[in-house]
């Protein structure tokens, strides 16, 4: 991928300080991109939703917690049914290794993450989510000025795409309308990254997209590539190991409270 060839990529940590954010209070940067919207017309923020507006602990929890129901004479089962929800990572490999389960248990990887592949990505477990605290006020505010709202997700449409809806609804988030957009995935095996290029080469560039909020540190780099010129919020929650090139002049934030 072009924008990913030639440059040095780091994972996580090192990415995080390889990329010298420029930390912002959310007052500050709301404020920001308020002032933005009012030079451009037809402004747009794109929101990611795993990870950026919504925490995914629950639903992995959820999951794991249904194997080891299924699962009583496993020797990890007692162990994953008293998960905590600071237990749960980025991936179930990560969430796995923080109780003690080794490396050395492959077979238990490989079956436990079946079982939560089938389930992870569906209408059913996607209704375990809670937004992050004050997400949801913070984009409706951006809304209520006439910023129009770009959803771009690697959730499915046709697995996840109802229950995505219900939850913005259910959440309080700006969730219909003609300046509310979906960019989900036409299909479960695209992979996030290619999915995130394609929508935004289709209907990106048509887009004045002056704000950006994002988890994954690839996805961050993509997106800043499109839009040079828009302010890009990295939310420090959870990422994956991919590696990212460096990025510069992106707002790091913890939360929206
Ligand atoms: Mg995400």
């Amino acid at each position: 991928m072009s924008f990913l060839e030639n440059k040095p990529s780091y994972q996580r940590e090192e990415w995080i300080n390889a990329s010298d954010f420029k930390v912002v209070r959310v007052d500050e940067l709301q404020q920001r991109v308020v002032d933005r919207a009012k030079n451009t017309p037809l402004p747009v923020a794109i929101f990611d939703l795993d990870s950026t507006l919504y925490q995914v602990e629950d639903r992995n929890l959820a999951i794991l917690k249904a194997w080891a129901h299924q699962n009583h004479s496993s020797p990890w089962s007692k162990a994953v049914k008293d998960l905590k929800t600071h237990h749960v990572g980025y991936s179930i490999e990560d969430t796995l290794k923080s109780i003690g389960v080794p490396s050395s248990e492959k077979s238990l990887y490989l079956e436990i993450k079946d079982f939560w592949r089938e389930r992870f990505f569906t209408n059913e477990w996607l209704s375990h989510d809670q937004p992050y605290p004050c997400a949801s006020s913070f984009v409706s505010e951006l809304h209520k000025v006439g910023i129009a709202l770009l959803y771009l997700t690697g959730r499915d449409e046709p697995g996840m795409g109802e229950q995505t809806r219900k939850s913005l609804q259910r959440d309080g988030f700006p969730f219909e309308g003609d300046s509310v957009f979906y960019g989900l995935k036409p299909k479960k095996e695209l992979d996030d990254l290619e999915h995130k290029k394609i929508f935004l080469e289709q209907f990106g560039r048509t887009m004045n997209v002056i704000v950006s909020f994002e988890n994954e540190p690839r996805n961050v780099a993509l997106i800043q590539h499109y839009f040079p010129e828009a302010v890009h919020v990295f939310l420090k929650t959870k990422m994956s190991q991919r590696p990212a090139p460096v990025v510069k002049d992106v707002y790091l934030l913890e939360n929206f409270e």
